[in-house]
């Protein structure tokens, strides 16, 4: 997959700063259709979605595809909204590794007429020091015979669902029959936060 041209909408932005940065740059139209992407971009989405994940994230692919459960939803209505409003919105979250804890800032930058700049950069990389659950099917199999992960976070909803737990050899690994949901705390985070600031406006 070669490296494509900056379209005309980023005309403004600086297109060897952004093919050389680090993190993973992709612009998008509103409805999602990948217009563009950096070499961080490919990278970023082979490292969390397996070898044929550029592939299918190449120009003129959904960027919403690459995103899975519920968190789908919300990064549609962001996009759509900072499309609208022509105001950034800027986030930081978790996506952890089995080795690290790993917090990214996405931004997401209007660029012109229903194109937007959508960046994700590594804030701060540190040894995971939560407590690590044993992957067990009888602690988080549910009667239905699923595991759920956390979209967002990775973490395993326990099966009497009192709780999430970090397993990190179902992020290496994902267990058979898995499930995406959103843990309380990225429900509460994404979504109540987001909705309260947009609802204040
Ligand atoms: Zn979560």
């Amino acid at each position: 997959m070669t490296i494509p041209a900056l379209p005309s909408e980023l005309g403004a932005f600086d297109a060897k700063a952004l093919a050389d940065d680090p993190g993973s740059l992709v612009a998008i139209r509103d409805d999602g259709t990948i217009l563009w992407f950096n070499a961080g971009w490919r990278r970023f989405a082979g490292a969390n979605g397996g070898d044929d994940v550029p592939d299918r994230f190449g120009v003129g692919a959904s960027y919403f595809e690459a995103i899975s459960g519920t968190l789908r939803g919300f990064y549609e209505e962001v996009v759509l909204d900072c499309a609208d409003r022509q105001e950034p919105f800027e986030q930081q979250y978790e996506c952890s590794s089995p080795t690290s804890r790993r917090t990214f800032r996405m931004r997401v930058l209007p660029a012109g007429d229903h194109v937007l700049l959508v960046s994700h950069s590594l804030v701060v990389e540190e040894p995971v020091e939560a407590a690590a659950s044993e992957p067990l099917d009888d602690a988080y199999r549910a009667p239905t015979g699923l595991v759920t992960m956390c979209s967002n976070c990775r973490r395993v909803r326990r099966a009497d669902q009192a709780q999430w737990d970090w397993v990190p050899a179902w992020v290496s690994n994902q267990p058979a029959r898995v499930s995406h949901g959103i843990c309380a705390l990225c429900m509460g985070y994404y979504y109540g936060a987001y909705r309260a600031s947009r609802s204040r406006k």
